[in-house]
């Protein structure tokens, strides 16, 4: 079933709250600080229409994924943010892809990352208006911008704010100094415009190899941010690139590139995460110098911060995925243990979730570790709402009721929401054998104990009160029947039927119609809340791989028997399967008729009372 019903919820609860990215974007508008701006014209430099007219009392904002890995759940707070406030404040988030480095980048992701958006319930094409055809899209590359950057860098020569440099990274590493010690400056920081121009123009050109040269801005070496001593803005890569193939033999660094990017865009607010911070003088000093070169519009855009997502039992590093990946701790980027948001997809996770989680954690500068528990809390809440209740037995046992006429069968009816009853009813068949949870059922009772034994009464949920009667057991000793006779006038639903009062309520499917479902229990990826950190009791000298910390329980495959109506379930239904937590359909490897289950997460946290499976 789909997550609708709560998206209403979720958004309204984004617009009533607050926090101090929103109150600059308030401030900004009262001000009426981008009034100011000309929207129209010809796209270029000068002015700057790429991004096309908007209504100068809204704002843009953007996501600049990087295509090279999949998008993963800090990602989602970052998208939820950007194309939320766009939203709450009627203007745009773009969707670009800062495909500047030629080398890691690949379709496949870029392709993943817009399904992943997408399926966050975001988009980029525009309501028509008066200045935005309809259907227009607002998905960029930056690499389509590389004419303006390497025009943009020709005029930095120009104007004395950049220079050619011809030492090698590892000398301009060396006389960039410390945080207590200014930098060097470098012999080739006086080459004139001209053989500055020259040279840029000969790197571009091809004659050169790879780090025989590098473009830097001129600012100050003995500045106290180190980002400010003449940072690298361009070198020289042989590589074919994804989009523009074997143009160009010289890329802009990142972080000359990401403010043209936002100020070719008409970006107001570029959002993100706190690491950039001390980038932030570099990113204002490039755009100011375009702008006094008439090369960009005021105002420029403003980059704000705020501290990433972190959250215990999981990694968030690209890197760390993939080596996950790669060295085939999981089955694949969209294995529904791993943070990707393919992965949640498929284990279950509604993108409402997302949206409520990024709405909960909220954004501040303070680094904070976010606990598993809060999202998987949020996640049970939205699916509460939305799964319909079906009933599976994952660890059968044999129940057979004596005194049911042999060959027979009725009807028992089940709600399919008990907070939604405009959903209506189901019936399960209901006959002489049924399949119970193994666990239903104890030899010798323990203290407590209200399920079935020898001689105990029992409600079999939607149906009858049974008595235990007996049992009968294996070779091996193990119990495989249970024994019982049912009293026929305890229906559920039929007068009277509450005149047995009796504890246990066990969930059943009978055996004549149960569908025989794979069902993988998945669990946590890892079992400690910081994977490969150091703990409590470990020598000076230990070392803690991440690795080590897999959770070996992490992934169970049981073949269940469920009821008929499941066998029908379409790849992402999701279920509450009651007693047992929330289900879905795999959307990966369900057939037409035989669909097979993921759990999501079970009903309650299992996680602060069980000890750690690592020791
Ligand atoms: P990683 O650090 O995992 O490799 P990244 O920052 O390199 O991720 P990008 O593709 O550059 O990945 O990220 C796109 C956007 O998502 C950036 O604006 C980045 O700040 C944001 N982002 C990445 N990780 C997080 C996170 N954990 N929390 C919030 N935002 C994030
Ligand atoms: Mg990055």
């Amino acid at each position: 079933m789909s997550h609708e019903p709560s998206d209403r919820a979720v958004n309204s609860a984004v617009l009533a709250s607050t926090n101090f990215i929103r109150n600059i974007i308030e401030s900004d508008l009262a001000a009426g600080k981008h009034a100011a701006r000309r929207w129209s014209g010809a796209p270029g430099p000068a002015d700057q229409q790429l991004a096309g007219a908007l209504d100068p009392a809204r704002i843009r904002t953007r996501f600049p994924p990087e295509p090279n890995g999949y998008l993963h759940f800090g990602h989602a707070k970052s998208i939820c943010l950007n194309f939320g406030l766009a939203q709450d404040y009627g203007g745009r988030c773009h969707l670009r892809f800062d495909d500047t480095n030629p080398e890691k980048e690949e379709q496949e992701y870029v392709d993943s990352i817009i399904d992943a958006v997408r399926w966050l319930g975001f988009s980029w094409q525009e309501e028509p208006s008066e200045n935005q055809p309809a259907g227009e899209c607002h998905l960029y590359f930056a690499s389509n911008y590389f004419d303006w950057m390497a025009q943009f860098a020709e005029y930095l020569i120009t104007s004395g704010h950049a220079y050619v440099e011809s030492q090698s990274a590892e000398e301009i590493r060396a006389s960039r100094g410390t945080l207590t010690e200014a930098g060097k400056e470098s012999v080739y920081r006086q080459r004139s415009v001209e053989e500055n121009l020259d040279l840029f123009g000969r790197m571009r050109g091809g004659e050169f190899p790879d780090g025989a040269h590098v473009l830097r801005a001129k600012i100050d070496m003995a500045s106290a941010n180190i980002n400010l001593r003449d940072p690298v803005i361009y070198r020289i890569r042989h590589a074919s690139h994804h989009n523009t193939g074997d143009r160009w033999c010289v890329y802009p660094m990142y972080t000359y590139a990401h403010p043209i990017e936002d100020a070719l865009e008409n970006i107001t607010h570029s959002i993100c995460t706190l690491e950039f911070a001390d980038q932030r003088p570099f990113y204002d000093w490039l755009l100011e110098r375009l702008a006094e070169g008439g090369l960009l519009q005021r105002p420029l855009p403003q980059q704000i911060e705020f501290s990433r997502l972190n959250l215990t039992y999981i990694v968030l590093s690209k890197r760390k995925l993939i080596q996950l990946v790669d060295e085939g701790h999981v089955s694949g980027w969209d294995d529904p243990r791993l943070p990707t948001l393919v992965g949640a997809r498929r284990r279950g996770y509604p993108a409402a979730g997302f949206r409520l989680f990024a709405e909960r954690v909220g954004v501040s500068r303070s680094d904070s570790l976010i606990e598993y528990s809060l999202l998987e809390d949020t996640m049970r809440e939205v699916l509460n709402e939305s799964a319909e209740r079906r009933v599976a037995v994952l660890d059968p046992l044999r129940l057979i009721i004596d005194n049911y006429p042999v060959g027979t069968s009725e009807a028992c009816f089940a709600p399919n929401h008990p907070l939604k009853p405009e959903l209506g009813k189901r019936a399960m068949p209901f006959g002489r054998e049924l399949w119970i949870e193994r666990e239903d059922f104890m030899v010798e009772p323990s203290k407590g104990y209200h399920r079935l034994y020898p001689g105990s009464m029992a409600r079999l949920r939607y149906g009858y009160v049974v008595k235990c009667t007996g049992f009968e057991v294996d070779e091996s000793g193990e119990v495989n029947a249970v024994h019982c006779d049912y009293l026929p006038d305890s229906k559920s639903g039929t007068s009277g039927a509450d005149r047995y009062k009796v504890k246990g309520n066990l969930h059943w499917v009978a055996v004549a119609d149960a569908y025989a479902a794979e069902v993988r229990l998945y669990d946590r990826l890892f079992a400690v809340p910081s994977p490969g950190a150091r703990r409590e009791g470990d020598a000076e000298d230990v070392e803690r791989d991440f690795l080590d910390d897999l959770n070996p329980d992490s992934r169970r495959v049981v073949g269940a028997w469920v009821e008929p109506a499941l066998k029908l379930a379409k790849p992402e239904e999701c279920f509450q399967f009651e007693r047992h937590g929330y289900f879905v359909a795999d959307r990966v490897e369900s057939e037409e008729g035989a669909p097979v289950f993921n759990r999501t997460v079970t009903l309650r946290d299992v996680w602060t009372s069980k000890p750690s499976p690592i020791k």
